[in-house]
């Protein structure tokens, strides 16, 4: 697992970022959110997260 260092998303093995077509990632991340209805979720909302997805909560 891999998350993007633009957007946070984590990834498997796509090599473009799904959400903000970065290919810049990094193994180095802690946490996960996942959001799964971005438009209700107060995690999401703090979190600046809006599309579906698993996001690292910190990404060195
Ligand atoms: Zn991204």
């Amino acid at each position: 697992m891999r998350a993007c260092r633009n957007c946070r998303m984590i990834i498997n093995e796509e090599k473009v970022c799904p959400k903000c077509q970065g290919t810049d990632f990094t193994e180095k991340y802690s946490g996960e959110i996942i959001v799964l209805d971005a438009e209700r979720s107060e995690i999401a909302k703090a979190a600046v997260l809006n599309a579906p997805g698993k996001y690292a909560v910190r990404v060195k």
